[in-house]
This record gives structure tokens, C-alpha cells and sequence, in this order.
């Protein structure tokens, strides 16, 4: 038997469960609450922004509807940019309202008026234990559990990859509502759960906590503007590498104190994310200002790696790019600026194989348009502002920055926590671990002790007596800067190329770059001025009249590169410890391990960026802070080994490349 609850209304409206003794929500603030708590807490909009397919979002306690209005809406704001999208709403109630109960409660909120005609249209009469309402034409469905929210999410069916994208977990608070929040029904929130499912709420009760992460979720604590007060967020990773022990990353107890070696952007990254989270960073840079190496460059361009199919190193590059954009708009809002322009990038198909790639790409709808899409000649003279011979893929949201304003800024906005000291003029030679686990870092000014360490050098770090155990190689690229003029001047996109060349900044365009493997030399060279020139020409003949006297400057720099073109983030392994713990691994790929990796103590890296730093340092750094502070990772469990710097020497011993 399903019964209505039983409500009164407060004199500003709110309405109260007489049953629960609580209210359902605050008119006053009740709003932006679950706007913040729920939709904000979840990230929901960017989450649809990347979804293909349906979103499915879990909610406990429907109640008056507030949080599926609030979700409608955003997503019929973001109507048009989400074709492929559909959105499913699954939220489980007790005591269903009447529709004339939802029709008084949400009176107070005029702005959601059309979004709430719309549900009490399709609202039942009678209420059934499932039924589902389809608004929008079916892009939107609504499935209403009106039961207990254990037994009704008990009864739903999942696939091995789970269900459920993000789930708001409402409700009357657990003092008031103990039989909701119990272990059963976080059993059923894991069981439904997709790899990386956020969750968030307005609770931060201990046992509610423990239930989550209990049930395989890593929790943060989120201040909640609006009333000062802590809200739960978390993100679903229980093992999928159940009997692979060695993707397990290693637990540290949160340091007090990190020591960066670096000075590029991916120390840049990692200095805003941990003194973000009050750890206090002393940052040891070789030169006398930060971003001298790849980082020094004019201007670098953003956007991600993609390939036709959605294979591990797309997906990566896919998730950092989203990431890096939304991180680097957010850090423009705070005050902290850099140039940049959000121009597009096109990649030009100046070849029959990319041609054909071209085609693939739109043929097989691996990517929503919004971030990638075919263009033909016509179309990417118009983007370029230029006269183009051929089409290609344009990426819309991409774009150039300047790297060496980014990092200065990066620095600058975690010098503003007081939680950083830059140590500038410092060459570290030599690192030894000592007996307390701590390091003794050996540098042209003497040794300096630290209790972290993480290594963010770049290539230039690769001869680091730590950095050995690692296959990184260094690869030489020269950049050119070129003098603008009236018709360049016009280009308004990036365009990449078999090189690639950028729209102008401060009277400069540039252009690149040569790839010089196992090459140290930052010597800049007229020979590598002259190949960039050629590159151009012969891939998008005519559209400078650029000569080797046009040239402002250039510069030649490394990239860490890996062989497998995925940077490394994490613990650093201890290579003859993995050799002996994994070593059956040779004989039985399958075999199942339950020892965790075994790693250096104390001791962390953030390399391998490539060329792509700009696009992979902001999420590699968020990975990094959640390694060292406890935080819930942004990435699955199958991306962070993707990225472990362990992962090469599991593959070799599987490989049998390495004596064990
Ligand atoms: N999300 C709601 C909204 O937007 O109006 C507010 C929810 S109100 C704070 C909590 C809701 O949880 C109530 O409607 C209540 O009936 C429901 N509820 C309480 N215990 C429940 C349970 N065990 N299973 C499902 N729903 C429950």
C-alpha cells in the first residue's frame, strides 16, 4: 500500500514532512541548495557536455521533484548542444506527493514553472511500485521507484559496466531517516554503479561516510558557498582490477610538506593542486625564473589526441582535454590571466591517408561533434579566415595559449594559499633515500632534506639517478616564431598539419617542429628554421610567403616522451621489488596477485607529457593530489594504471623482457 505523505506548509511556504519532522526543502535557499549540492556536486552539466548515449542519474527520496526539475532544465538549456544525448532520471520514493502537494511546494520557484507544468502533465494519479514518464520526445525518461529506495533500486538491472552516471543521494537527514541510509542501500548504489559514478549530498555524517567508501567510493568534503557549510562528493572506484594488486595505487598519509623538482607546467600543475589542498611546496628550479624549458614557448596549442575509435590513449587525452579547458576557464575567473584564445584547431587533410581518416571519423560517431567534426575546404576557409585547399577535423573548443604565462600564473595562484616557496638557481645532481624513508636531495648549493619528493623535470630530468628505472627518452623540437603580416595576420584557428602553426599573438605566429629523438641539445639551429618553413609549405603550399628572414626567433627544447605516448603519474615502483613480488606474471598473465605495487617510498612522478603538457598537466596534477592527499581520482581504476609509472615494468615481465 502506497500511501501520500503527510505535509504542512511553513509560513514561507517550505513545505514539512509531519511524518519525518523535517522539511522537504528551504524556500529561501532551497534552490540554489540542490542546484550547488546536486547538479554542481555531480559536475552534471560537463558530464552531459562528454556523454554519448543515455546519462542516467540515481536519486533517493524524489519527494517534491526539485533536483529532476533542476536537472530538466539544465539539460534543456544544453538541448542543442547534446544531439546524441538522452537523459534518464531514476529516483525512488516512499510517500509519493500528490500532484497537488508537488503543485503547492514548487510555487515558490516561478523560474522552474514551465519545467514543473511539464512533469505534473505526465505525473501519475495513482502510484504504482515502477513507472516511467518520457518528456521531451522521449530524450528525457523518468523512472519513478515509488518504494523504499533499497528495495526499489534492489529490483533495477545493470550490465558489468553499471548503470548509474551520478547519484544524488536526497533524503531526510539520517538522524531523521535512519532506516534510509543504511548499508543495504549503498550495496544497491554500488551494484548499479558505472566505473567513476559521482555521488554527491548534503550529508557528511561519519557513518554515512564510512557506509560510501565502504561500498567502493573515495569521498572529498566541498564547502557549499551558499550557507558555508560541508557537502559530500565522491567518485565510484572499486577495484575493476580485483586479483591485480599491482593496479593498486599505493596509500600515503597525507604530507604536511611536498618538495617539486621542475619548474615547467607540470610542476606548475602539481604545485597548484597540492598547496590547493593545504600541503606546503617548496618548488626546486634549475633556472633563476620558472618556465624556461618547453614551457618557455610563445604560444602552444590545446587540444586533445583523438583516434577514430575510442581506444585507451583517445580516451585519456579525450578526459584531460575537458578537464584542462574547464580548469583553465575556472582560473581565468579567479583573476589569474594568461593569453589565450578558445579558436578551434583544424587538422588539416592534406594527404589521401588523412583524408580517409577524415571519413572515419565522421562515418563511425566515435565523438560528440561538439569536440571534433569533418569540415570541407569551403567550411575551413571560412574557420581559418583564410583561402584552405582542403578540409579536415575541426575541434571547436580547442585552442592556443601562452605556456610560459600559464605557469607563472599557476605559480602566482599557489603562492596566493601562502602554502609555496620557490627555490630558484637550484640543480639537483643526485637524490638518496635515507633510513627514515625521508630523501637527501644533493644540489649545487649543498643537500636539502625533504620529506616528499616529486619529479616534474621534463626530459631534462631523464639522467636523474632516480628517474633510470624509467623508459623515458628525450625528443628535440624546435619551434619557430614567425613575423606576422596582413594576410596571416587574418588566420583565426590553429592549424596542425604534418607541424603545425598558430594564429598571431603579440605580432608573432608559430611555427613547428622538428623531432629529433635521443637528443639533449637546446641549441637552436637555422637548418631546423628551414625544415619547419618547408614543412608548411609542402603541406599547405601558398598560404605564407614566409621566408628564413622572417623568422623573429626559435627555440629548441625537449619532450619526455614513453613508448607507449601516455605521460606517467604516481608512486614511483620499485622495480626489483615488482620483479620479485609479480614474477609469476611471466609464466600466467592471469595470475592473480593480491600484494599491492610495491613502490619507493616517499618518492613521486609527473612526466611524459610529450607536447602535450598544456592539455595533460591540470588532470595529471588533480591524479597526483589524490595520490598524496586521499581525494576521490577523476580517472577509472584501468586509466590510472594506464598512467602508473609501474606499468611498464609489469608489461615487460609479462613480455618476459626482464630476467625475474
Ligand atoms: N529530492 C526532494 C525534492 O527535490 O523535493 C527532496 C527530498 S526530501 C528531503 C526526502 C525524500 O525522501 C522525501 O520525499 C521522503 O519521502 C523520501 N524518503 C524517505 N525515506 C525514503 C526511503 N526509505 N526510500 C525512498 N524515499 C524515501
Amino acid at each position: 500500500m502506497i500511501n501520500n505523505p503527510n505535509i504542512s506548509f511553513r509560513a514561507d511556504g517550505s513545505p514539512y514532512s509531519e511524518e519525518f519532522s523535517d522539511i522537504y526543502f528551504d524556500t529561501e535557499s532551497g534552490y540554489q541548495q540542490s542546484s550547488e549540492v546536486f547538479i554542481q556536486g555531480n559536475n552534471i552539466q560537463q558530464k552531459l557536455l562528454n556523454s554519448i548515449g543515455t546519462f542516467t542519474i540515481g536519486e533517493t527520496g524524489f519527494g517534491t521533484g526539485l533536483n529532476f526539475l533542476l536537472t530538466l532544465k539544465l539539460f534543456i538549456s544544453l538541448y542543442k548542444q547534446l544531439p546524441q544525448t538522452n537523459l534518464h532520471f531514476i529516483s525512488a520514493e516512499i510517500t509519493p506527493l500528490t500532484r497537488e502537494q508537488i503543485q503547492r511546494s514548487l510555487a515558490s520557484f516561478p523560474t522552474l514553472s514551465k519545467e514543473a507544468a511539464l512533469l505534473l502533465e505526465h505525473y501519475p494519479e495513482t502510484f504504482s511500485p515502477q513507472c516511467t514518464i518520457e518528456l521531451l520526445g522521449g530524450r528525457v525518461k523518468l523512472t519513478l521507484l515509488f518504494q523504499d529506495a533499497t528495495s526499489g533500486f534492489s529490483q533495477l538491472h545493470t550490465t558489468r559496466n553499471g548503470l548509474v552516471d551520478a547519484w544524488y543521494l536526497d533524503g531526510f537527514s539520517p538522524a531523521k531517516n535512519p532506516q534510509m541510509w543504511q548499508v543495504a542501500l549503498f550495496e544497491q548504489i554500488a551494484r548499479l554503479s558505472k566505473p567513476q559514478a559521482s555521488i554527491s549530498t548534503f550529508t557528511v555524517a561519519g557513518h554515512v561516510r564510512r557506509k560510501l567508501i565502504d561500498a567502493g567510493f573515495r569521498l572529498a568534503r566541498k564547502t557549499y558557498i551558499g550557507q558555508k557549510k560541508e557537502i559530500l562528493i565522491g567518485i565510484f572506484q572499486q577495484g575493476n582490477n580485483l586479483g591485480k594488486a599491482y593496479q593498486l595505487r599505493p596509500k600515503i598519509v597525507k604530507p604536511q610538506f611536498a618538495t617539486i623538482i621542475g619548474g615547467g607546467i607540470a610542476s606548475a600543475c602539481a604545485a597548484y593542486a597540492l598547496t590547493q589542498q593545504g600541503v606546503k611546496v617548496t618548488l626546486l628550479c634549475k633556472d633563476s625564473t620558472v618556465a624556461q624549458g618547453a614551457s618557455s614557448n610563445k604560444i602552444g596549442a590545446l587540444f586533445p589526441l583523438l583516434h577514430q575509435q575510442q581506444d585507451d590513449i583517445s580516451l585519456f587525452y579525450h578526459q584531460a582535454f575537458e578537464y584542462a579547458i574547464s580548469f583553465y576557464h575556472q582560473l581565468l575567473e579567479n583573476g589569474y590571466h594568461f593569453s589565450h584564445s578558445w579558436c578551434g584547431l583544424l587538422d588539416i587533410a592534406y594527404k589521401d591517408s588523412l583524408i580517409k581518416r577524415q571519413e572515419i571519423f565522421s562515418q563511425n560517431k566515435a565523438w560528440p561533434k561538439s569536440l571534433i567534426h569533418s569540415v570541407n575546404s569551403q567550411q575551413a576557409s571560412k574557420l581559418a579566415n583564410l583561402p584552405l585547399a582542403y578540409g579536415g577535423l575541426f575541434m571547436p573548443r580547442a585552442g592556443w595559449i601562452a605556456p610560459a604565462e600559464l605557469v607563472k600564473q599557476l605559480f602566482k595562484a599557489a603562492n596566493d594559499t601562502n602554502n609555496l616557496r620557490i627555490k630558484n638557481n637550484i640543480e639537483v645532481t643526485e637524490l638518496t633515500q635515507l633510513d627514515d624513508k625521508k630523501w637527501q636531495i644533493n644540489t649545487n648549493e649543498g643537500a636539502i632534506h625533504a620529506h616528499v619528493v616529486i619529479l616534474t623535470g621534463g626530459a631534462e630530468a631523464i639522467p636523474l639517478n632516480v628517474n633510470k628505472t624509467l623508459p623515458l627518452t628525450s625528443v628535440r623540437g624546435q619551434i619557430s616564431a614567425m613575423h606576422s603580416n596582413v594576410n596571416i595576420g587574418k588566420l583565426s584557428t590553429v592549424i596542425c598539419h604534418k607541424g603545425y602553426l598558430t594564429p598571431e599573438n603579440k605580432g608573432l605566429h608559430c611555427i613547428g617542429a622538428t623531432f629529433d629523438k635521443d637528443s639533449f641539445d637546446m641549441q637552436e639551429k637555422e637548418i631546423d628554421d628551414e625544415y619547419n618553413l618547408n614543412m608548411l609549405n609542402k603541406c599547405l603550399p601558398g598560404l605564407t610567403d614566409w621566408q628564413l628572414n622572417h623568422v623573429a626567433s626559435s627555440k629548441a627544447r625537449l619532450r619526455c616522451m614513453t613508448p607507449d605516448h601516455l605521460p606517467v603519474v604516481g608512486a614511483m615502483p620499485d622495480i626489483d621489488a615488482h620483479k620479485k613480488t609479480y614474477a609469476h606474471l611471466a609464466k600466467d598473465k592471469n595470475w592473480r596477485f593480491n600484494t599491492p605495487a610495491p613502490c619507493i617510498d616517499n618518492l613521486y612522478t609527473l612526466t611524459g607529457l610529450g607536447a602535450r603538457g598544456l592539455c595533460t598537466a591540470p588532470l595529471l596534477a588533480e591524479i597526483l593530489a589524490a595520490d598524496l592527499c586521499g581525494q576521490p581520482y577523476p580517472v577509472d581504476n584501468q586509466m590510472l594504471f594506464n598512467l602508473a609509472p609501474n606499468r611498464f615494468i609489469i608489461r615487460d615481465i609479462i613480455k618476459r623482457q626482464v630476467n625475474v
